[in-house]
């Protein structure tokens, strides 16, 4: 088996809806942030993880192609196109579809270094949520909690890479990649997508330097 090439894609990622994907707390004093979003460990700013990216348009992929496990864990047969274009632990293929971390648009940074400066926002938004107790109809105790999410419209550098190797169907790993993105936008990214948290949209999408749309073909 050998590796005849590469296909890139690159794009833009734009959120339609306010963007959380968790981060770690440990690392930081975030005052009054129950669940804080994952930055950059220098920077601060917000980032969406490549690994993020792929676990997403994966297990989209496997319900759509019912190639789904029943233990709760990574779907993992080894043979589907599934794993071999996401990899498998169950076979020495190598894994065809790379993910690269998605930084922000430089538009984008530059936007919220302004909020942040006018503002007084860390890169993000603060979001309060209740749980509402049924018999009274008034929020639950304890139950607020401060969730901070990447605002709405907020735009992000998406990178694939498609590995090519002799004897792969070049069109039909392009066509399954394009089938995993219609998907994502479809769905949603990150958590809490069944309340609103979520939706994104592909802009700008190239492949190796040639414009296309999600729409098409
Ligand atoms: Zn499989």
């Amino acid at each position: 088996m050998k590796l005849t090439g590469y296909k890139e894609i690159v794009g833009t990622i734009r959120c339609q809806t306010g963007l959380r994907i968790g981060g770690s707390k440990d690392n930081l004093d975030i005052g009054g942030v129950d669940s804080p979003i994952i930055r950059h460990p220098i920077t601060d700013l917000p980032y969406i993880p490549g690994s993020s990216i792929k676990g997403k348009i994966r297990t989209l992929l496997e319900l759509s192609t019912g190639n789904i496990s029943q233990d709760g864990k990574a779907h993992n047969c080894g043979n589907c196109e599934v794993c071999v274009f996401f990899g498998s632990l169950r076979t020495s293929t190598p894994t065809r579809f790379l993910f690269r971390d998605a930084p922000l648009t430089q538009e984008w940074e530059t936007k919220l270094r302004e909020a942040q400066e006018g503002k007084g926002l860390n890169f993000s938004e603060l979001k309060n949520e209740n749980w509402i107790d049924r018999r009274t109809g008034r929020a639950g105790q304890g139950g607020l909690r401060t969730f901070e999410r990447v605002p709405a419209d907020t735009e992000f550098q998406f990178n694939a890479v498609i590995r090519v190797f002799d004897g792969d169907n070049e069109q039909h790993g392009i066509n399954f990649m394009k089938k995993g993105l219609k998907l994502l936008t479809r769905d949603y990214l990150g958590s809490s997508g069944s309340r609103g948290y979520g939706q994104i949209e592909f802009k700008d999408l190239y492949l190796d330097g040639k414009k296309f749309s999600l729409n098409e073909g």
